[in-house]
């Protein structure tokens, strides 16, 4: 666990390295949050300008987004295509920029000038991540997790590795897009084998992923996309239409490129309004020196646009869900994430696919990143009290009569949790009852650790007359409150246990659960004798009195056979050799015995009552 990591202590960032947009983020005071730039955003466009003047400072983000319409062949943005690509692979046709590289060697992007690779605006935008969060946490930092698409292959992740080198991380560990996501969502949500889909529709990129959780690992079982699908095709495909409403007569693909990026943001604005409203005003004033349009579009003319874009992700789906061998029906959820899922389009869509509604529990933007801040975390041990808090790490309970434990909460509940159980008193007269609550996983109350004890008093009476109610609820910062309430008087006795209930070091829950695994069989045994002793020692005196009780209306011989059971048992009870076994069944042959004694009892007593 945490407490072997080599990175003990020291912060780990998590990075979202997205096609369109990236972000960072840190556990901070055992919480994992995102963190803002100077300007309050958390979302840094993965766009990077490389200045005509070699040496002049390079500019990452929304400032080199605005610079695009002056220097377009400058700005460098969707370049995570091409990391770790070589050319030849095709790669390149995939991107908006010119490329160059010989066959066979990494693909390069052609700043006139000079060239760079994938990886080196990969470094800057990672550079400038690691810039933002040492400003914010105030303390320099040089190790991250991050993210990369399920379908990555070595070369690209190895680069993606390398980009974080340059600039100044080590990538501690790399994680699927997909399983950062799926941890964001939650292992707490989730039984053991739990199968989650994620659907993630970005800008330029839609993967879908099956996931399984086992033993609280993800494992991705299967993943299929589109690596040129999202946002950006619709933003496109709006701006087309858009040039038409505006009633330009040369075809769209014919604009001139400054013209063609004030419509593709433009479109992009009204796609991003329309998924809150139902319709949205564009205005382009002197989008050329002698032409201006203003229009209303509605969602359901974008829906029209958008339509066959989302639709190309049905066969994906589909076939996602063929290779990992499941219908849609064995989904637990279908999380989505990636900004375009904000589209209420792109949900209807899901959830015709899918059969049920989608899981929009998580922020599209910030799921991935959120992820990877949380296994950063782990990693660094910055989370271990959190990831030890969310379940019991050992079972709860309190010791019954005889000595044996009795578990109220058994290990790996989630917590906050509550649950209680009816004890009466074991002995005729007793004044009170002593909880003794306990913490481990061994049968016998002795083996297990001592978290407290309450004594709750009672007015003496028969056996079992007194009862008292014993409830343990354990809240989220693993604080364990056991009330005892005795129903007679409804008085009750709490007593609060703090953090020892969860708070216990991972070698010493190691050690009593293998302790436990060790002394199974013992243990067990020494449950089920102890169980049938308690048993025993309850039906001995019962079967003497009841010989004495019904006299002559049994035969001698069937008298006999009683008390040779209620003789076995007594040697079983006495006998060095311990057999629980042994003493069980004898126990069993006595209980039985007395079933036919109670039936000639209840017989005598009427024929009593009748003479
Ligand atoms: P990536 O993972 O590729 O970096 P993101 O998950 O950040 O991408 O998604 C970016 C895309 O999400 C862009 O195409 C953007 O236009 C789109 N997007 C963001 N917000 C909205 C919204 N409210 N409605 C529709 N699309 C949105
Ligand atoms: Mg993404």
């Amino acid at each position: 666990m945490s407490s072997s990591s080599p990175h003990q202590g020291e912060p780990i960032l998590g990075i979202d390295l997205g096609t369109t947009n990236s972000l960072v983020g840190v556990v901070d005071s055992g919480f994992p949050i995102l963190l803002a730039d100077a300007d309050g955003q958390r979302l840094t466009p993965s766009a990077v300008l490389f200045p005509a003047v070699e040496g002049d400072p390079i500019v990452v983000g929304r400032e080199a987004l605005r610079a695009r319409a002056a220097q377009p062949g400058r700005v460098i943005t969707s370049s995570k295509r091409l990391i770790g690509r070589r050319v030849g692979e095709g790669a390149e046709t995939d991107s908006s920029f010119a490329t160059s590289g010989e066959v066979g060697q990494p693909v390069q992007i052609d700043l006139g000038n000079r060239s760079v690779f994938p990886e080196d605006v990969a470094a800057e935008i990672l550079r400038h991540l690691k810039t933002v969060a040492e400003e914010r946490i105030e303390s320099s930092v040089s190790k991250a997790v991050v993210t990369v698409p399920a379908y990555f292959n070595d070369a690209q992740r190895n680069a993606t590795k390398r980009a974080g080198e340059k600039a100044g991380l080590e990538v501690v560990r790399i994680v699927n897009e997909p399983t950062a996501a799926a941890l964001a969502y939650g292992l707490d949500r989730l039984d053991d084998r739990s199968r989650v889909a994620v659907y993630d529709l970005g800008g330029g990129t839609f993967d879908i992923s099956v996931l399984e959780l086992s033993d609280g690992v993800f494992k991705v079982e299967a993943t299929h996309g589109d690596t040129s699908l999202g946002g950006d095709d619709i933003d496109h495909a709006l701006a087309g239409w858009l040039w038409d409403q505006a009633g330009e007569t040369t075809r769209w693909s014919e604009a001139p490129a400054e013209v063609a990026v004030r419509f593709i943001q433009a479109a992009e604005s009204v796609k991003v309004a329309l998924s809150e409203s139902e319709e949205h005003e564009v205005r382009m004033p002197f989008y050329r020196p002698d032409a201006s349009f203003e229009v209303t579009v509605t969602r359901e003319q974008l829906e029209q646009v958008a339509r066959p874009i989302v639709d190309r992700t049905r066969r994906p789906c589909a076939m996602v869900l063929a290779d990992a061998g499941i219908e849609a029906s064995d989904l637990d959820a279908v999380v989505l994430v990636g900004g375009s899922t904000r589209m209420p389009l792109v949900r209807k869509l899901v959830e015709e696919i899918f059969g049920r509604l989608p899981d929009i529990s998580q922020h599209p933007d910030e799921a991935v990143a959120l992820g990877a801040v949380i296994q950063g975390g782990i990693l660094s041990g910055t989370l271990q009290q959190m990831v030890l808090l969310d379940v019991t790490p050992l079972s709860l309970g309190i010791e019954t009569f005889g000595g044996l434990m009795n578990v109220i909460l058994p290990r790996n509940t989630t917590i906050p949790a509550k649950a209680g159980e009816m004890f009466t008193n074991a002995v005729a007269g007793q004044r009170d009852m002593a909880i003794h609550i306990l913490q481990g996983e061994r049968e016998i109350a002795g083996d297990n650790w001592t978290l407290g004890q309450v004594d709750v008093p009672f007015t003496p009476g028969p056996k079992g007359s007194a009862r008292v109610g014993v409830q343990f609820a354990i809240d989220e910062n693993g604080i364990l409150e056991v009330l005892c309430r005795n129903t007679d008087t409804n008085e009750d006795h709490i007593l609060e246990i703090r953090d020892s209930a969860v708070d216990v070091e991972d070698e010493k829950v190691e050690a009593m659960i293998s302790e436990s695994v060790e002394h199974a069989f013992d243990d067990m045994g020494e449950r089920i004798w102890t169980e049938a002793r308690l048993k025993a020692e309850e039906l001995l005196p019962a079967v003497d009195q009841a010989l004495a009780a019904v006299g002559d209306r049994m035969t001698e011989c069937e008298s006999k056979a009683i008390r040779d059971t209620a003789a076995a048992v007594r040697e079983q009870l006495d006998a060095t050799s311990h057999d629980a076994n042994a003493l069980k069944a004898v126990v069993a042959d006595l209980d039985a015995a007395t079933q036919d004694l109670a039936v000639i009892l209840v017989e005598k007593a009427m024929e009593d009552a009748g003479d």
